[in-house]
Formats: structure tokens, C-alpha cells, sequence
């Protein structure tokens, strides 16, 4: 093992631990393939925005499409966060796990009119609205209700996020946000609805992204438009700056939350805008790093241009190599100290050729072996999928020497359960 491993997870006695639960038993207890989050891990990413954004009004709301499990929402909400939702689902889940309706807020291009009912009739902190057809609907709908929406408006500040092209979204020619030039009508034509209260403005540049520049162009496109839309007699309570910061999957070297919002902070300080409440939408980053999914050898299969691994965890339980030719390391659970490695590909059982989970990995392992898929907290179980008719995985929540099962493993009856046979 080189590169260093995530906070929290360790080599103890030749083994790994994430805490001081020892991976192995976890798997035995409760199958493979499993998904273990480190609590301390989660609440340690989160204390470096708390530091970075410390002094200031401000509002964390995790991005909980990036793991919505029930359990995860709790920690973070218990420790303050707020919650970045982008459909009706996430709003009940939301709610499910305790978070104040207040300190939601609503992102995404394509909101139902049923979705927007619900969130006007509980409550929640803003809408972040993604186009002017969008507001017209949610104007219309407020307005029956005998409501006023709170929004901001995501606002595409035409930067480059140096990112994966399916999570950039901050560029021209992506379906998110307003574009540049048509924010200060927007927002003229917001403020004169009836059935909309505007409170802020959103934007979000894209995922995994590793460097400041991109940020820090985007903040000063953003407080270039603040001063325009309250020139024109609008006025912002809030900043909403989104997430995408990145993580360390493979060597990755992002800038950490609280060395990234001192130099962001200082931008809207110099610009006059010290006083307003910053919200941020961080996903990834507070929860990638602090999830590995425990996967175990089914079979060796050597071959003549290849050698396959096949392990019990598939492109359903881990899409992202399958989605975005996305690394994510992969580590022996009890390393062999004394077998030489081989080079192998990590595949599934799922039948398709984009089943992969690794490229070229040497690794000195035999059949039964267990194998952790490291940084495997944020877009994995979220994305998970019943592809192959394959049930989804289990996960455990360690907190210290403790093991918490917060999801059951998901059975065939599961599957069926809302389906109907002929007569
Ligand atoms: C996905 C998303 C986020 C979170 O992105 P991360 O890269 O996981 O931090 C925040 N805001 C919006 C609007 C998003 O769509």
C-alpha cells in the first residue's frame, strides 16, 4: 500500500480497521457485498468547513444525493448540517432523518408540481430555481396555496470546473442554472411575482473538483452579479456557493474546506459582502472518503491478455467506474505479506463488459479473499441499482468499537414486492 489510507481506516495487526472495528468481522457478520461508513470520518470532514466557515452566518447543507441513507442523514444533521435536496424522495427522507424544514433547500432542473406542494406545505428554506419556466410554475403554485416561495436563482457563472465532463456543470452548453447574460431579468422578474419571495442567489460549478481556480472565478463572477441584481433594486439575504469540492481518490490532492473558504471568505469580504449568510452544498466531500465497500473473491479467472479477479460486488453496487471511468483503490482486507502480486482486472458478476470496478490492479490475492473498495461513502450506494436482479448491499455505521447495521441487505422479495403477476 503506498498512498496513504482515508482518515480512520488503519492496518492493525495486519488486518483492516476503519475505527476500531475490524473489516473482516464485519464482513462475516453481515455478508458481502457491504458498505461501511466511519462516523468519526463523516463528522471530520464536516469540522473543516465548520472551521473554514467559523465566525460567519452561515448554513451547511449536505448534498444528501451522494448518500441518502437514513442513518448518515442523521449524523449529519445532529451536527448541524442543513440539507440540499433534489427531488420529492430526498424531502421525505429529509424529514424522515430530523432535519428542520427551515434548513432545506431545494436544487435541481426538473421540480413536479406535486414535489413543490409538498415543500411549499412544509416548510423549507428556499428553492433554488434552475430556469424562468421554473418560476412561473412555482409562482403559480405558492399562489394557490396563498404562500410565497422563498428562491434563489442558480445562476451558470460560465466557468470551467476542470472536471470530468459529466459532472461540470457550470460551463455554457450544460442544462444547469441561468445563463450569465439572462440573470438580471430573471431576477427582475421574480421579484415582481406575487407568490415568490427572493432571498438569495446559488450557484454550483461541478463535482470533484481538485483545484481553487475554479472556485475563486466563480465567486467573483457570482459577487459581480449580487452587485448587478441589487443595483437593480433586488436585494440578496443569502450566497449560496454550492459543493464540489473533491477528494483524494487516487493521489488527488483538493484543497482542504478550511484552507478553500478562508481565501473565498476574504473575496466576499474585500467586495463588502462579509455580512451575508454564506450557504454552501457540500456532497462528496463530507462523506466519499469516509465509506469503503467490503467485497469478497468469488473467483480467479487467468487468462492470456488478461487476468480477472471476480469479486461479489458489481457495477450496480459501485457505478461510478462503469459511469465516469472513475478509480476507485482497492485494497486486500488482510494482506498477504508473503504472496507475490499479480496484475489483475476487478470485475463483477454483472453481464455487461463495463463491469468493472478496477483496471491493472496488482494484488496478491486468492479466491475468498476480502477486498475493501476504498472512498466508496458518496455516489455508490446512492447510485445503486437492482440491475441482474441483484439485491442491494447492506450498511454498518462504525462509531469507535461499535457496529451499528443502519440497512438490511436488500432480498428478492424486496425486489418483487410492488410487482404483479398475470392472472
Ligand atoms: C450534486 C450537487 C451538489 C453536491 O456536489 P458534490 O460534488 O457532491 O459536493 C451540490 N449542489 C447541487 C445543486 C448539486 O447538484
Amino acid at each position: 500500500m503506498s498512498l496513504p489510507l482515508p482518515a480512520h481506516l488503519t492496518l492493525r495487526h495486519g488486518e483492516l480497521h476503519f475505527e476500531d472495528v475490524p473489516l473482516e468481522r464485519l464482513a462475516r457478520e453481515h455478508g458481502t457485498p457491504l458498505f461501511v461508513y466511519s462516523k468519526a470520518a463523516i463528522l471530520q470532514a464536516l469540522a473543516a468547513y465548520q472551521r473554514g466557515l467559523a465566525g460567519r452566518k452561515h448554513l451547511i447543507c449536505y448534498a444528501m444525493k451522494a448518500n441518502s441513507s437514513l442513518a448518515i442523514l442523521q449524523v449529519l444533521v445532529r451536527a448541524g448540517c442543513g440539507l440540499d435536496i433534489v427531488s420529492g424522495g430526498e424531502l421525505e427522507r429529509a424529514l424522515a432523518a430530523g432535519c428542520a424544514p427551515e434548513r432545506i433547500v431545494f436544487s435541481g432542473v426538473g421540480k413536479q408540481r406535486g414535489e413543490m406542494r409538498r415543500a411549499l406545505e412544509v416548510g423549507i428554506g428556499c428553492f433554488n430555481v434552475e430556469s424562468r419556466a421554473e418560476l412561473d410554475v412555482l409562482d403559480e403554485v405558492a399562489r394557490s396555496m396563498g404562500l410565497r416561495a422563498r428562491v434563489s436563482i442558480r445562476v451558470n457563472p460560465d466557468v470551467d470546473a476542470k472536471t470530468h465532463p459529466y459532472i461540470s456543470t457550470g460551463l455554457k452548453g450544460n442544462k444547469f442554472g441561468i445563463a450569465h447574460s439572462e440573470v438580471l431579468q430573471t431576477y427582475r422578474h421574480a421579484a415582481a411575482c406575487a407568490g415568490l419571495e427572493v432571498v438569495g442567489i446559488d450557484c454550483h460549478i461541478g463535482s470533484q473538483i481538485t483545484e481553487v481556480a475554479p472556485y475563486l472565478d466563480a465567486m467573483d463572477r457570482v459577487l459581480d452579479l449580487v452587485a448587478a441584481i441589487e443595483a437593480a433594486g433586488v436585494p440578496l439575504h443569502h450566497i449560496d456557493f454550492g459543493g464540489g469540492l473533491g477528494i483524494d481518490y487516487n493521489g488527488d490532492t483538493p484543497p482542504a474546506a478550511d484552507a478553500l473558504w478562508p481565501q473565498l471568505l476574504a473575496k466576499l469580504d474585500a467586495r463588502g459582502y462579509g455580512e451575508r449568510t454564506v450557504m454552501i452544498e457540500p456532497g462528496r466531500s463530507l462523506v466519499g472518503n469516509a465509506g469503503v465497500c467490503l467485497t469478497e473473491v468469488l473467483f480467479t479467472k487467468p487468462g492470456e491478455q488478461k487476468n480477472f479477479l471476480i469479486v461479489d460486488a458489481a457495477m450496480n453496487d459501485l457505478p461510478r467506474p462503469a459511469m465516469y471511468q472513475a478509480f476507485h483503490r482497492i485494497e486486500p482486507v488482510r494482506p498477504r505479506a508473503d504472496a507475490a502480486s499479480t496484475v489483475w482486472d476487478v470485475v463483477g458478476p454483472v453481464c455487461e463488459s463495463g463491469d468493472w470496478l478496477g483496471r491493472d490492479r496488482a494484488l496478491a490475492v486468492q479466491q475468498g479473499d476480502l477486498l475493501a473498495v476504498l472512498s466508496a461513502g458518496a455516489y455508490c450506494m446512492a447510485m445503486a441499482s437492482n440491475y441482474n436482479t441483484r439485491g442491494r448491499a447492506a450498511e454498518v455505521l462504525v462509531d469507535g468499537a461499535m457496529a451499528t447495521p443502519i440497512r438490511q441487505r436488500e432480498s428478492a422479495a424486496d425486489q418483487m414486492r410492488l410487482e404483479t403477476l398475470l392472472p
